[in-house]
């Protein structure tokens, strides 16, 4: 395999599917299968799951909520996507933590940074919920310090285009792919992959990105043997 660990950054509007709201559990299903695809490859793999199925910090501005604990209430919904994959994991037979940046005992453990990765050695698949377990950050964030600090290989960001383009491909029908990129590349041309505070910290400790389409089955699994099924940032 190309990477022994990883780290997967899944959002968690992907969770919904095509509903409106909540976690839709054929997505659930989908994501349990690409997964386990990898974890049969022999993957160490470590998971930061979003909330904005639920509920973002930014969304409380406006609606008499302070921003701070609207932050807070974006990370317990992270926690809430957190529980519903180890659930969705935990039924096809795999092992799994849920490790909180927020103490909350009796849902899950907290993060101990060298007992995450001592999970990971004995193959656990490891998802770290609550962000970082501060307001004013993200999970984009979130997943790459976990990744620092657990010495992922790599970064992956899973969304529903296969990559990075020149343009949005939604809305630009002459948009191209690049197949890799250097952090300073898509900080000039300011191409949106994470939000900055997550792209420097990947930058400045040499972590690669890849973001790839995790809608696509099979894909995660090709990736792992080397297939450029997505952009690299390194
Ligand atoms: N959040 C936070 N600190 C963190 C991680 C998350 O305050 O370390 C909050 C923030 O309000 C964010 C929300 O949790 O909007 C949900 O996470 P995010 O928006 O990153 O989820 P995604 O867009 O990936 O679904």
């Amino acid at each position: 395999m190309k990477y022994k660990r990883i780290l997967l950054k899944l959002s968690g509007e992907a969770l919904m599917g095509g509903s409106q709201y909540g976690i839709d559990p054929n997505r659930l299903k989908q994501y349990t299968e690409e997964i386990r695809a990898v974890k049969d490859q022999g993957v160490e793999i470590a998971i930061v799951i979003g909330g904005g199925n639920i509920f973002r910090g930014v969304q409380a501005e406006g609606s008499g909520i302070e921003r701070v604990q609207g932050d807070y209430m974006g990370m317990l919904a992270t926690v809430i996507n957190g529980m519903a994959l180890q659930s969705a994991l935990e039924s096809a037979g795999l092992y799994t933590r849920l490790m909180s940046g927020i103490k909350m005992e009796q849902v899950c453990e907290p993060f101990i940074r060298r007992r995450a990765i001592r999970h990971l050695e004995k193959g656990r698949i490891v998802i770290f919920g609550a962000g970082i377990g501060n307001p004013y950050f993200t999970t984009d964030s979130t997943a790459s310090l976990r990744a620092i600090e657990i010495q992922a290989d790599v970064v992956l960001k899973g969304t529903r285009v296969d990559g990075v383009y020149t343009a949005d491909p939604e809305k630009d029908a002459t948009a191209t792919r690049y197949n890799e990129l250097s952090f300073q590349e898509a900080y000039e041309k300011n191409l949106n992959i994470m939000d900055m505070t997550a792209f420097t910290l990947c930058q400045e400790n040499k972590l690669p990105i890849i973001v790839f389409d995790m809608n696509k089955p099979g894909n995660l699994a090709s990736i792992m043997e080397g297939e450029m099924a997505g952009t690299l940032i390194k």
